[in-house]
This record gives structure tokens, sequence and C-alpha cells, in this order.
């Protein structure tokens, strides 16, 4: 079911950690305390895991316009691409690198070509992996772990021989048997690798069991770990955040949490976590994530659902009255309160419809420039649920339709314009026939000042006299019919 959403234009929230933290911890998680979390990176793979999606494709401008926006907003690194797919894809990553201030990234398998081509894109880091676990080196590489090893070594050295940094992964690690995970992370480690990163490749992992994986490794490698989870069992963020917790210094994230089958961490679940939640301070310019949000919307053509967390429609949005009610008096009621609409640059709404109470209308009345009794407001809210009820839309007209209907008076409007709409309303009673008369109206209305409800009629008006002379012919013509059906 779908309302118009009515945008609350009165309510602020502050920015400020602190105080958010303060009404955060008032409550039982106050005496939890082993989650905390020192460093939060953001290493964005909307234009390379994110692309994988099936049946989306950017264009070069589309990358190019979404890696400057998560550049602008503060992300630690920007996943470009996979330089040796074709031509179109090394320019973008390329020219993604040379424009962007911060560290741009470039997938290669462990193959010589690969590399090369990620090195000459000129990104400042090469992302090389490989598959560890037995069903992928069996029926996905063809080879053999010892294979892996050498492939992963050789392609790590050549990286940091050509002065860029490296990234390693051992593809679907939390499949991989842990003695050989171990032994080829201690072979990229001899190298020098500077990150790596663990890859839940197929969403298998749960947050506990990673936490202990990524524990583990964190004091195995000498390297910083990443971790990359996928959403298959809808974990992707809670995976993160345990990555985290156990140690991780980053996680690759992307926009809308896009990606191959379920998709990755989603960016704007994984930042507002960190920022909201953990309280970490990552220097991310979290008011434009509702932006990139929708440009990667567009851009990928895989629409954002309603009740997707942080970027969805209804994030924060309220219709039910008890909900609405508490909001309208203290967003805390109902919403996080150590999140808010104003810090991803959304904005709150009070939705009509089946569910809502007298808060929202009087509130939404008001906003229009009615100055509605109880009475009034009881009345416009039966009509809104009953019209909700049906499925219908409660769009801002149809609000002010209600509202005239009854008779409520406006600011800076006189009695004739109360009038006229009075006589609608009566009109529809007597008798469709006199409403759709076709009378020449312009008389009255021409006289009006001001009608700035968008709810233009768009017939032709009708004087007060024509009005008194059809209600006349109306009520007649209802008793001749009555008389003769009797
Ligand atoms: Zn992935």
């Amino acid at each position: 079911m779908q309302f118009y959403w009515i945008q609350c234009l009165t309510t602020t929230r502050r920015l400020s950690r602190n105080p958010r933290l303060i009404e955060f911890f008032q409550g039982t998680l106050a005496q939890i305390t082993n989650s905390e979390i020192d460093t939060v990176r953001i290493f964005d793979t909307t234009l390379r895991d994110g692309e994988q999606s099936p049946r989306t494709s950017f264009s070069y401008d589309e990358k190019r316009a979404i890696a400057a926006t998560l550049d602008e907003m503060g992300t630690h690194v920007i996943e470009a691409g996979f330089p040796v797919n074709s031509e179109a894809e090394f320019k973008s990553v390329s020219d993604i690198a040379s424009a962007t201030k911060t560290d741009v990234c470039g997938l290669a398998r462990v193959i010589d070509k690969d590399v090369e081509a990620a090195l000459d894109s000129g990104v400042e880091l090469v992302h090389v992996f490989v598959s560890t676990s037995d069903v992928q080196l069996a029926d996905s590489m063809h080879a053999s772990q010892q294979e892996a090893v050498d492939r992963a070594v050789k392609s790590v050295q050549r990286v940091k021989d050509a002065g860029a940094k490296a990234m390693f992964s051992p593809m679907d690690a939390t499949r991989t048997d842990g003695e050989f995970l171990k032994e080829i992370l201690t072979a990229v480690d001899e190298v020098g690798v500077d990150w790596v990163n663990i890859p839940d490749t197929c969403g298998v992992a749960t947050p506990t069991r990673f936490g202990d994986l990524i524990d583990e490794l964190v004091s195995h490698s000498d390297a910083r770990i990443d971790v990359h989870t996928h959403d298959d069992f809808g974990l992707a963020t809670a995976n993160a955040m345990a990555g985290f917790e156990a140690g991780a210094s980053q996680a690759q994230v992307s926009v809308n949490g896009i990606g191959e089958r379920a998709g990755n961490a989603a960016f704007e679940e994984v930042v507002m976590a960190a920022e909201s939640l953990y309280n970490v301070e990552m220097d991310i310019d979290t008011t434009r994530i509702t932006e990139v949000s929708k440009l990667v919307e567009k851009a990928s053509d895989i629409p954002v659902p309603g009740n997707k967390p942080v970027v969805g429609q209804n994030a924060f949005s309220h219709e039910s009255g008890i909900h609405a009610a508490g909001v309208i008096e203290n967003t805390d009621t109902f919403e996080p309160g150590v999140m808010t609409p104003e810090m991803v640059g959304a904005q709150r709404e009070f939705v009509l419809g089946k569910h809502t109470g007298t808060h929202s209308v009087r509130k939404r009345l008001k906003e229009s420039g009615f100055e509605p009794s109880k009475q009034d407001v009881r009345a416009v809210t039966r009509r809104i649920k009953d019209y909700g009820a049906k499925k219908e839309r409660v769009t801002v007209d149809v609000l002010t339709r209600f509202a005239r209907e009854r008779g409520i008076s406006r600011q800076d409007e006189d009695e004739e314009v109360r009038a006229w709409w009075k006589h609608q309303w009566y009109l529809k009673r007597v008798g469709p026939f006199v409403g759709r008369a076709g009378f020449s109206h312009e008389r009255f209305i021409s006289s009006q000042r001001s009608n700035t409800d968008g709810y233009r009629p768009m017939f032709s008006h009708p004087s007060i006299s024509t009005h008194r002379m059809c209600e006349v012919l109306a009520v007649g013509l209802v008793a001749i019919v009555i008389v003769g059906a009797s």
C-alpha cells in the first residue's frame, strides 16, 4: 500500500555525537562494553562487486559520478573495477584513479596480465585474489593448493616491486581449510603484503564465528585485515561489524548493498552503525548518503526497497497514530535517536493513511494554514482512515479537499472562498447532475485573492447566486423524483 508522504517541516535534531550517545546508553545496552571498535575504514566496491550484480552495468559517466561522490564523502578506498576486463574498464579505472583524492584500487586475478593491467591503470592499491577453498580450487580454479600459494606470492611480489600497495584475498576464505588459510596468509606476509582481505564469498558466516576467525587472523598476520561479507542470509553488515569488533581495520561495502547475488554489506548500514552505534569517527560525510544511494539506485537499475535500512523510503516515515504522535512530540520516541534523517541527508515523513491518528492530521492541517477545531481534526482523520483503507493515496490535494469540504477556516482567506468550498461539498450531495451543470463560474472565483492549496478545480466556478438557484432546483428535482417513485 502506498500513500503520499508529507514532509515534516519543523523537526530538527542535533548532530553532535556525545548527546546521542548519552541518550542511547541510558538503556539496557549501557551495561555492555565489550563491543568497542577503534577504527573503521571504508573500502567501497560499488563499482566492482556492485557492478557484478546480475543485470547491472554502469556507463563511464555513471562510474565517474559515483566515484566522485564517494571521494568527496571521504571514502577511504574506492575499488574502481577490474582493469584487465576490457579497454573501457581500464580507461574508467585509470581516469578515476587520476581524478580522485582517495586511494583507488584495481582488482586482479593472480595472473601476470591482470596484475600488469592493474599496475598500468595507475591505481594506488592492487587487489589480487585466488580461490582457497577446496571446492573452488577443484571446480573453479582447477589448481592445487600449492599452485594457489605460488601464484599469490608471485603476484603480491610483483605489485610490491612496482611500488604499489598490495591487498591479497583468499577467495571463499570462510569455506577454506583453516590450516591452509594460515599457510597462504603467511606466504604473502613474507613478501610484504599490505592488506589481507577475508572474504565471506558465499555469505555463510555468522557474526560470532566470523569474529572468532578474524580475531585469530589478526594475531596471525602482520598485514592489516579487511573483511568482505556477502548478504545471502541478511548477515553481511552484522558480520562486517563483528569483523571490526575482532580487530579488522576495514570493511568492503557497496552502496545500497548491491553486488553478487544478494549483494554485499551496505555502505550506508556499515557507516551509520559505526558512526551511531559504535561512536567511531570515520571522517565520512554521512549527510550525502541519501544522495549517493539515489545515484547508485538509478545507475544500477536496482530499486531500493522501502524498508531498506537508512536509505529506504520508510526509514524515517511514520504513519501509525501512536508512533506519529510520539515522534511529533519528541523524535527519539520511535526513532533510534542516535541516527536522524538529517545525519544521512534524508527527510522525516508523516504519511497519512489507514493507520493515521489525529496528531499527524492536526499537524499537517496547521502546516497547510488551516485552523481546525478538535472536532474538525477528528472528522478529517476519520475520512483519511476510510480513504486509506480503500488503498487510496492520501495526497496533499486529498487532505486539502477534506478540510475544505469540512469548512475548516484557513489563514488569509475570506468568507467567500469558504462559502464556495462549502457549496462544492453541498453540490456533491444534492446530485451530480447539478454539480456538473456547467454554469459559468468565473465571476465568483476571479474576485478571490488566493487559493494556495494546489487543489484548483478544473472546471469553472459558479457564482453564489447561480449556486443558490441550483440548490433550489436540485431539491425540487429530488422531491419530484421521490414523490414520483412513491
Ligand atoms: Zn564479493
